[in-house]
């Protein structure tokens, strides 16, 4: 199954405090560590929330629902503002360092309290650290998911068949993190992703970019993000979150 069109989704994990190692756990005590975490929740993303809303496009947030508990009324917002609310585990831990009873903890704690705050229902999934599992990725139809968004098999989106879930693939050279990570700067990276976002125009296809609040939610970075949008909207993309395009695919597929 091949995209037919030029599509572009804007992704953003808002993984919180939660987003450290093991979820956070154990770092109660390192405040410095766990206060650029909570400055992604309080002002990277209402930033990037204004940028999104300047340009009328919606995205997908992928967010964990122990981060969706602790700040019910910002992620409700993000709903209530048109775009999709993902799951993204409960406590942000890593599939492949769960058994099989934690994993499928994970996922029913995270649409739980997930309910309680989209406006949707749930019908995304993402799994944190990009580590998805068999297990995991069987347990994710009865919840509700008809999509992923964890791996890198394709640059299209693609039919995972046995779990009848579309997966809409991610890369880390689309991500923001590994680049800032490294000491790589605001241009650089735009460089990359503009590259990406023509040649999947000229391809005809769908693609994912994937962000942090904590990351290119800071003031000097959010310039990576305002002029993709208007290179893609200047390119006739159609800019979506993932459940429109899945939408899509399967009008495209039936
Ligand atoms: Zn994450």
């Amino acid at each position: 199954m091949t995209w037919p069109g030029f599509a572009v989704s804007l992704t953003v994990d808002v993984d919180g405090v939660h987003g450290l190692p093991a979820g956070g756990v154990g770092t109660e005590h390192r405040l410095s560590l766990r206060s650029e975490r909570e400055y992604g929740v309080a002002r990277g993303l209402p930033r990037i929330a204004a940028v999104l809303a300047r340009a009328g496009a919606a995205a997908t947030f992928y967010v964990p629902g122990a981060v969706a508990a602790a700040h019910d009324e910002a992620i409700a917002a993000l709903g209530e503002a048109g775009h999709e609310i993902g799951h993204h585990g409960h406590l942000h831990l890593r599939p492949d360092e769960l058994d099989t009873g934690a994993q499928l903890e994970e996922l029913a704690s995270g649409a739980a309290a997930l309910s309680m705050v989209s406006p949707r229902p749930v019908t995304g999934y993402r799994a944190p650290g990009w580590e998805l599992t068999a297990v995991t990725l069987g347990a994710l139809p009865p919840h509700g998911i008809t999509h992923d968004s964890s791996l890198m098999g394709d640059d299209r989106p693609y039919l995972l068949r046995a779990a009848e879930v579309w997966e809409l693939p991610v890369h880390w050279s689309l991500d923001d993190a590994p680049h800032f990570a490294t000491g790589g700067g605001p241009e650089a990276l735009l460089e990359v992703w503009l590259a990406e976002l023509r040649e999947a125009h000229a391809e005809g296809r769908h693609v994912t970019f994937t962000m942090h609040p904590e990351i290119i939610g800071r003031p000097h970075r959010l310039v990576v993000l305002e002029r993709l949008i208007e290179a893609a909207l200047s390119r006739g993309a159609w800019i979506a979150p993932h459940s429109a395009v899945v939408e899509q695919l399967r009008g495209a597929a039936a």
